[in-house]
């Protein structure tokens, strides 16, 4: 993401229950068809590979008067890990007193059976009780009703994310969302919200929605396949394919597409600002074929980009979803790479997943790094250099305050000044320190090799040091450390 707080330049229910038993762990054939429908052609086969990941199932109402969504959600659940586990937990985002909203469950069954679960500070972790704990490799169904109300914009203390700005009603994170399994233990902890907040396994989607007819467009994670309108509402049946969490909006904004390399980009913008979103089309068109010939192929049909007045971050991206600030919504000079850094991100946050609280440097380093890989692919060499001289100039201010620190720490231990220069600029600088020790080709044959292997993961700073060893056939140790683990 990036942040106004961040000094960077470029900135910087009610349902039938008709389940009681365990379900099988893997995904129906119809499943499987369905979910196929939101990847590019040359990852439909993924989905078979992942057939365990959860497994959402949501039916809802949005109201964006009310700024309500109101849903039943199915959730099949997969234990992955080598234990047997007693509860399911499960996080409420819109909760959180940073995020400002409200979501309410009601109506929680365990494999039809109800249950009763106990909440966490701020009413954000719930953990679910399993009458019949999970064993290692066994599936569980949780259902729920829920109902989610987003605050309104007037509040820019907000992460800003989840927001209705009169025009465009704003729902990340909207649904009750699996915990994230930390070394087999659900993570019960608050997120800090100076950076992104939700780390998650790879997840499939299958949402049906429903609203107004008239004046309204659905945009989402995923791909929608169908539309069914009747006399005042609209319904769409989302497909997500494999992604990290599903965002949507319901909006009144215009839209501009262009389809490249297999995959639609959509950006929505206001009426009144068609060349904003022309520029931000464009630039997204020019970086999705430049990042999939250097890191590896986007994997889904669809991109979306919208703005929204929510007064607090620049950009933040989401699974194939990406928010802009309405205020950054302009053609100033840090427009076109606030849309290439968040387009980055859909590689490094989403395909490549990694604990966004614990480890955010891996996503945002090499998220910055595509900033420098688009200006260079597309030959721009002030631009280059002015990027790099930035991050140098970004780490040198914080040396000079005597602030500089680890790279390697979480983000609730990092001042906010620490955080924007040590998560991005520095550790985009390590990217770049590894690149001049091994040379372009091997740097190059990293980045595949990084995609190639940790695809659909979550990993740490060391996949991409690994990935780089290999390609070098030498020790990057010292560097790392050096970088990484060291002020
Ligand atoms: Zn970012």
């Amino acid at each position: 993401m990036q942040r106004f707080a961040s000094a960077c330049l470029i900135a910087l229910g009610i349902f039938a229950c008709t389940e009681s038993a365990a379900r099988a762990s893997t995904l129906t054939s119809g499943q499987v068809t369905n979910q196929r429908a939101a990847m590019h052609t040359s990852a439909v086969n993924d989905i078979q590979t992942s057939n365990t990941a959860p497994h959402y199932t949501i039916v809802g109402t949005v109201n964006p008067t009310t700024r309500t969504l109101s849903a039943t959600q199915t959730l099949v659940y997969t234990n992955r890990t080598a234990s047997t586990l007693t509860s399911i937990g499960m996080r409420l985002y819109a909760n959180l007193t940073d995020v400002g909203g409200l979501t309410t469950v009601n109506n929680v069954r365990v494999n039809g059976t109800a249950a009763t679960p106990s909440y966490g500070p701020q009413r954000f972790f719930l953990s679910i009780p399993l009458a019949t704990p999970l064993a290692a490799g066994k599936s569980v169904s949780i259902q729920m009703g829920f109902t989610t109300t987003a605050p309104t914009n007037t509040d820019t203390n907000l992460f800003g994310t989840m927001v209705s700005d009169g025009t465009t009603l704003s729902l990340p994170y909207a649904y009750p969302m699996v915990a994230f399994l930390r070394g087999g233990v659900w993570d019960t902890a608050i997120p800090d919200s100076k950076g992104d907040i939700v780390t998650n396994e790879m997840s499939l989607y299958d949402v049906r929605l429903t609203g107004p007819l008239t004046g309204y467009t659905f945009v989402s994670t995923g791909s929608t396949t169908t539309t069914i309108k009747t006399r005042d509402t609209q319904t769409v049946q989302i497909y997500s394919g494999l992604q990290r969490d599903f965002a949507f909006a319901l909006t009144k904004l215009s839209k501009k597409s262009q389809t490249v390399s297999g995959t639609t980009i959509n950006v929505y913008g206001p009426a009144s600002r068609a060349a904003v979103t022309t520029s931000a089309l464009a630039a997204a068109v020019a970086a999705l074929p430049i990042f999939n010939t250097t890191i590896g192929q986007y994997p889904y049909k669809e991109l979306d980009i919208i703005s929204v007045d929510a007064g607090d971050f620049w950009g933040i991206e989401f699974p194939g979803f990406v928010l802009i600030e309405q205020d950054q919504y302009t053609n100033n000079p840090n427009f076109e790479p606030l849309i290439v850094h968040e387009v980055g991100h859909q590689w490094f946050y989403n395909i490549i997943g990694n604990d966004v609280q614990r480890d955010a440097f891996v996503d945002e380093g090499l998220t910055n790094y595509t900033e420098l890989i688009y200006h260079q692919a597309r030959k721009r060499p002030t631009d280059a250099a002015g990027t790099i001289s930035y991050w140098k100039e970004d780490l040198a201010a914080l040396r000079a305050a005597g602030n500089d620190d680890i790279v390697d720490q979480p983000m609730s231990t990092m001042t906010d000044d620490q955080y924007s220069t040590l998560v991005y600029s520095k550790a985009a600088l390590y990217i770049h320190a590894v690149r001049l020790q091994i040379g372009e080709k091997a740097f190059f044959t990293a980045l595949k090799n990084y995609f190639t292997a940790s695809k659909y993961r979550i990993v740490d700073g060391t996949a991409f040091r690994s990935a780089a060893e290999t390609a070098c056939k030498c020790s990057l140790t010292t560097l790392y450390t050096k970088w990484i683990l060291q002020e």
